[in-house]
């Protein structure tokens, strides 16, 4: 079972929108209340969290996606969008520099879409997935939302058959916004 940490607010649809898409591709997916972000890994000077803290101070009793609409950072890294234990159980991810709204757009599917790219993208590297070369692969890594566009929400065919000998997954339904 995979579980979805909340870490302050945030937003309720994308929550939603990732628990019923990610259900569809991994099995059951269980939305935990939210709990505070540790405010010990907040960097004062840089405004920002710093990922690495964060991603150890969450649950790990399950698989655990950790989701927070603020900043984060890592080592040698401006910004980061998420950041996850290779072969281990726990993920987190940023909203915050996904939102159309910071490139001067509106758009919710965008919003959802990049949540489930970047959500997608850190089960990878938990199920032992490395980054791929291919750039519509959804383990491509991201340098910028350009690249987040880019990438398709899927893996490709290469990182599924690395996949299919962790996990049974299901890519083959259709994106549901709404
Ligand atoms: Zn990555
Ligand atoms: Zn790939």
């Amino acid at each position: 079972m995979i579980t979805i940490q909340p870490l302050g607010f945030v937003n309720s649809s994308v929550l939603k929108f990732l628990e019923k898409t990610l259900s569809k591709v991994f099995g059951k997916v269980k939305m935990l209340n939210p709990i505070e972000i540790p405010k010990e890994c907040y960097n004062k000077l840089r405004r920002q969290y710093f990922s690495t803290c964060i991603l150890f101070r969450l649950p790990s009793n399950n698989i655990t996606l950790g989701i927070t609409e603020h900043d984060m950072y890592a080592n040698n890294l401006n910004f980061i969008f998420g950041e996850a234990e290779l072969n281990g159980k726990r993920a987190i991810i940023s909203l915050y520099r996904l939102k159309p709204e910071l490139y001067g757009q509106k758009d919710d599917g965008l919003f959802k879409l990049r949540s489930l790219k970047e959500a997608m993208h850190e089960f990878g590297h938990v199920f032992g997935l490395k980054h791929c070369e291919n750039k519509r692969c959804v383990m491509y890594f991201s340098n910028s939302i350009f690249d987040t566009d880019f990438k398709d929400w899927k893996y490709c065919q290469k990182c599924r058959a690395l996949l299919s000998k962790k996990i049974n997954i299901n890519l083959e339904f259709d994106l549901e916004f709404d």
